[in-house]
């Protein structure tokens, strides 16, 4: 007699819910799944299939529409459910797979990785430890190995001591970039504390928290790193080129230095998330040495870039990188939540280490001694799976094709008396702005550049809320106006099925958009 049965039994009988536990029981099977699957497959071709960047609804319009707050008391069939989802909810997503989408770093992804993520979600593997991953804690660890080959290019031997070892790992997943950059900051300071431990008493006062040097285009991640690790950010000015001023650096250095403070980590951006500038990878890492500080890149953006031979000179010097942050979900073109923390030498890995009697053993095999994140899904197969299906050759021409297309966009911006190309791109990231017909070829005063950026605002909202066609903004300083802050149009050209005639459309959009605010201001300066 099965005990289980039996208990249930009498727990039902007790609640007077028969029906609810067979229902229950019914959700944990999956013969019935086929007209599910049937169903969310329409859903997803339908959204695979957009040729628009967004339904036509107004933000508030959508935002009114989850407004409800009581959770229902009966379950619905799943059949009602997925009913209302393609009802209520489908219609109002961003079109990230639609080639006019051109807007931020969320890339489309591969047909094959959802399918592998319904086998991430199947297994459910938690890789925080072995005993609920088993094979997947080796399999992370060799994606790991890989990639952190490809950026710091160690020796055989070295990978042959360090993928499988018990003791460190060259590198974390995090859920983002953001995660792994808080994670860098969180092992400087600990390196800097063994190294010379801040006193406690010293600490409170503010004159002695660490401090964290980057560019004024450090991610706001190092933000959240600095308030959560009681560290500071010196924020340092960028160059024409959007790099980090050196001289700046070592004048900074120089005076924590002379001020008692101590430089605990010094953030260098490859591939920055408003320009996609990388800053001189080489040259920080020397001052870095020097002055005896963690060199952190922030690579999340550019980092994937080591994987193609033809556009990996652009990333030179982030081998001498003690960690680096990428995050697989922006040019890898792989599923949200893919961020990898890498170690240039493994043993920095075990600076923040930590155990649990229960669990995460500290001989044992589990990676979650080394995470900030607790339980954690086995992403590291879609990493997995995109090198070996996409392999280093499929990596190199996306990443070629992916940088041809902002150079056409750039080249079909400067050719159009109406649009201002802030800065030639780097990569596959362009800033730019429109020019009201007023401003074109005259010397700008502060104050047109403040209009002109009043109509960049109007100009992407109208854009958004159309719909047809999108690219986000941004408000930066910008060094060829005396550093005045601009709010600029920022176009990512991530998608490989965007082509040279949805580029065009979309300028054409915006010139359109733009022609009819200018005439709604001009008919309100007539009244
Ligand atoms: C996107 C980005 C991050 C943050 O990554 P998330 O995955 O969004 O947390 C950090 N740094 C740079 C340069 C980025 O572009």
């Amino acid at each position: 007699m099965d005990m289980t049965f039996d208990l249930n039994a009498q727990a039902n009988k007790n609640r007077n819910t028969d029906g609810t536990t067979e229902f229950l029981r019914a959700l944990y099977r999956s013969d019935d799944n086929a007209a599910i699957r049937m169903r969310v497959d329409d859903s997803c071709d339908r959204f695979l299939n957009a040729s628009d960047a967004s339904d036509g609804n107004s933000i508030f319009d959508i935002c009114a529409k989850f407004k409800h707050f009581d959770m229902p008391r009966e379950g619905i069939s799943l059949e009602a459910y997925l009913t209302s989802l393609e009802r209520d909810v489908l219609p109002h997503c961003s079109h990230l797979a639609s080639p006019r989408y051109l807007g931020h770093m969320t890339a489309p992804i591969p047909q094959f990785l959802p399918e592998i993520g319904r086998l991430i979600q199947t297994l459910n593997q938690n890789v925080v430890k072995m005993e609920t991953s088993r094979g997947l804690t080796f399999l992370e660890r060799q994606v790991i190995g890989m990639f952190h080959r490809e950026i710091y290019r160690g020796s055989d031997v070295f990978y042959q001591r360090y993928l499988q070892t018990l003791s460190s790992t060259l590198g974390i997943f995090t859920s983002g970039g953001t995660l792994a950059n808080i994670c860098a900051v969180w092992t400087a300071l600990q390196r800097a504390q063994m190294n010379t431990p801040i006193v406690e008493s010293d600490r409170s006062a503010a004159k002695i928290r660490p401090v964290i040097i980057g560019s004024e285009l450090m991610h706001y991640s190092f933000d959240k790193a600095a308030e959560l690790l009681g560290a500071e950010l010196y924020k340092v000015p960028v160059d024409n080129q959007y790099q980090i001023n050196l001289g700046a650096v070592a004048q900074a250095i120089s005076s924590c230095e002379s001020e008692g403070r101590r430089v605990i980590c010094l953030v260098a951006v490859a591939g920055s998330t408003d320009y996609g500038s990388v800053d001189p990878l080489r040259k920080l890492s020397e001052l870095a040495k020097r002055a005896n500080v963690h060199f952190h890149v922030d690579a999340a953006w550019g980092g994937g870039l080591v994987l193609s031979e033809s556009n990996r000179y652009l990333l030179e010097g982030i081998e001498f990188a003690d960690t680096v942050t990428i995050d697989g979900h922006k040019q890898l073109m792989l599923p949200i939540g893919c961020g990898i923390l890498f170690f240039r030498d493994p043993e920095l890995s075990e600076i923040t280490m930590h155990h649990a009697p229960y669990a995460v053993r500290p001989t044992s095999f589990d990676q979650g001694r080394f995470t900030l994140e607790g339980t954690r899904p086995a992403t590291a197969l879609y990493l997995h799976a995109a090198m070996h299906v996409i392999g280093k050759t499929g990596y190199d021409v996306l990443f070629s094709d992916s940088m041809a297309r902002a150079r056409y966009m750039a080249q079909a911006i400067e050719s159009r008396p109406e649009f201002e190309l802030i800065v030639a791109p780097t990569m596959n990231l362009l800033a730019y702005r429109y020019l009201p017909e007023e401003y074109r070829n005259c010397t700008l005063s502060a104050e047109d550049n403040e209009e002109i950026s009043a109509f960049n605002v109007s100009l992407q909202k109208l854009q958004r809320q159309k719909g047809d066609s999108f690219v986000s903004r941004t408000f930066r300083p910008v060094p060829q106006y005396q550093g005045q802050s601009l709010t600029l149009l920022r176009a990512v050209l991530l998608n490989p099925l965007s082509t040279a005639a949805d580029i065009d459309f979309l300028l054409n959009d915006q010139v359109a958009i733009a022609t009819q605010i200018d005439e709604k201001e001009h008919g309100h300066a007539q009244q």
